[in-house]
């Protein structure tokens, strides 16, 4: 599946927002997005036009894929899937995303971003109620237990990972023993759950055209 694999603070500055891929420099003066926060390429520094509808719901889309590093194929699977559950399909299409396995392992921090977690999962590095589980996209369900294997736990960006996730805070639909390793889901995450400024509307209207 294509995948983006270019410079990722480029993704912050064409959204005009900080989307949080790159780990600790994120939180530091060296964030591009704080230094240079206008689009990326020849004309960046022009004025940004206002878009228009589709403009904005097709941004709107793309800082979502972003954020959870997911292709677009993916990302259309998770819509068509969320308009078939009960509810408000944008909601729902977030709520899936939250609780694949690679965003947990992100919210708990055992990694320091998106990118770092899905690759801690494809490699074997986590489990979910004692069974190792490679699928980043593996949907979580309440109850279920996470940890980093045992062989696993001296890996460095771990480490890394805890120790920022203070700074960022667990959401409180999961449960983090940092000592341990290991996070459990208390809740399925709700909507007022996501603090990003996300309007799910816009995509619900993008593919709904
Ligand atoms: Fe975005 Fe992080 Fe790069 Fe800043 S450092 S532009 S928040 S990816």
């Amino acid at each position: 599946m294509a995948r983006y694999t270019g410079p990722v603070c480029r993704l912050c500055r064409r959204e005009d927002m900080k989307l949080f891929l790159k780990g600790e420099r994120c939180y530091k003066d060296k964030c591009s997005y704080e230094r240079r926060a206008y689009a990326p390429g020849q004309h960046g520094q022009n004025r940004r036009r206002k878009a228009s509808d589709y403009g904005e719901q097709l941004r709107e889309k793309q800082k979502v894929k972003r954020i959870y590093g997911i292709a677009e194929r993916q990302f259309r699977g998770y819509y068509y899937r969320a308009i078939r559950m009960r509810g408000v399909t944008g909601e729902n299409l977030l709520m899936l995303l939250e609780r694949r396995l690679d965003n947990i392992v992100y919210r708990l921090g055992f990694a320091r971003d998106h990118a770092e977690a899905r690759q801690l999962v494809r490699h074997g590095h986590i489990q979910v109620n004692g069974k190792r589980i490679d699928i980043p996209s593996y949907l979580v369900r309440v109850n279920d237990q996470i940890q980093v294997r045992e062989k696993s736990r001296k890996i460095a960006s771990i480490a890394d990972g805890l120790e920022m996730v203070d700074r960022r805070g667990v959401p409180k639909w999961l449960e983090l023993d940092k000592e341990a390793m290991r996070g459990r889901v208390t809740a399925m995450p709700a909507r007022e759950d996501l603090t990003m400024p996300i309007r799910e509307q816009l995509i619900v209207e993008l593919y709904s055209k």
